[in-house]
């Protein structure tokens, strides 16, 4: 049985990836029964508190101010609308409330202040709170933890050899800055990345393989599909093939055993079937709500019925824990 290990090889994930589908599905699922509870997966809502107007070039991003696409920059939610949406996803079962702010990185403003007073809020409601907000400080990382954040959600997006290709206003190395800030102010670290960029099986593995890597492997690692988006750099991208979602995410639980693996943006397109594969393989969240900031996503009901059907339940707050 594979143990928690931070010296993976690239060798040893391709070695994995490729390993005969059935077998491969087997040694994820094994480890992930043994790290986690079979039958639950986690809800989770992203609430976009600020949409649009992005400066950064993300060449996926609607919300990037550089492309011309169907997203308007709108002004920041009020916490009466924020905490109205955060008890409407609490109620539909949602353990876990993502705020996003389409924002290079935290300054220490009057939004800051406003969103510090949304975490106090949502927290005192019994759920794990995550904020993505951009790149920090360690400034803002002590006043993020003091307001009661949980988990900081910074995405890699794919390898550091192809991020230049998909985002040239920031380095790599800031993103793994970021997260280090957020290690050490003590919050969970959810970091992850994007399948359809026009990246190799590579790139992937080798995205996987720095998170693998980390001296503490990130508790939360979301796996999103591209959503084209027109007016976008990568409007024309090809769709990825569920076998290759299904093959990354079982890579992923094989290689970051106690990490909770989120099936993130794409799930749309999925049949029930290709979802349940990617449960078998590791994945244990989901988002949950027909927007997932400017995508759709499945109904509520449709989840529903899902887990009625899989006899899954959901994953309570807080069950995992920094190691
Ligand atoms: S992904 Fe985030 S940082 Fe990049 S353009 Fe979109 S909102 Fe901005």
């Amino acid at each position: 049985m594979t143990e928690i290990r931070t010296n993976w090889t690239l060798e040893e994930l391709e070695k994995i990836y490729h390993t005969p589908l059935l077998s491969l599905l087997s040694q994820a699922t094994a480890l992930h029964t043994k790290y986690h509870d079979r039958d639950e997966v986690q809800l989770c809502t992203l609430i976009s508190i600020k949409t649009g107007g992005c400066p950064e070039d993300c060449k996926y991003c609607a919300q990037s101010a550089r492309y011309k696409t169907d997203v308007k920059a709108t002004p920041m939610l009020s916490y009466e609308e924020v905490m109205g949406a955060a008890h409407q996803a609490i109620d539909s079962g949602s353990s876990r409330i993502c705020l996003g702010a389409a924002w290079r990185e935290v300054r220490k403003n009057r939004p800051f202040a406003e969103v510090l007073e949304m975490i106090r809020g949502i927290t005192a409601l019994g759920v794990e709170v995550c904020c993505c907000l951009g790149m920090l400080t360690e400034e803002s990382a002590t006043a993020l933890k003091e307001a009661g954040l949980y988990a900081y959600n910074h995405n890699l997006d794919t390898s550091e050899s192809y991020y230049p290709k998909i985002i040239t206003t920031r380095t790599y190395q800031d993103r793994l800055n970021t997260l280090d800030i957020v290690e050490n102010a003590g919050i969970t670290v959810c970091c992850g990345g994007i399948l359809g960029l026009g990246e190799s099986v590579t790139d992937r593995l080798s995205m996987i393989l720095t998170l693998a890597t980390r001296s503490r492997h990130p508790e939360s690692v979301p796996f999103n599909q591209l959503s084209a988006i027109a007016g976008t750099p990568l409007e024309n991208a090809s769709p990825v093939s569920n076998w290759e979602l299904i093959r990354t995410i079982a890579t992923a639980r094989i290689a970051l055993p106690k990490t909770v693996l989120r099936l993130s943006a794409g799930r749309l397109e999925m049949s029930h079937e290709e979802q349940t594969l990617c449960f078998m393989a590791g994945a244990n969240s989901i988002f949950s709500g027909e927007k997932l900031l400017t995508v759709g996503n499945p109904s509520i009901d449709r989840d529903e019925k899902l887990f009625r059907l899989l006899g899954v339940k959901k994953r309570p707050a807080f069950k995992e824990a920094i190691s």
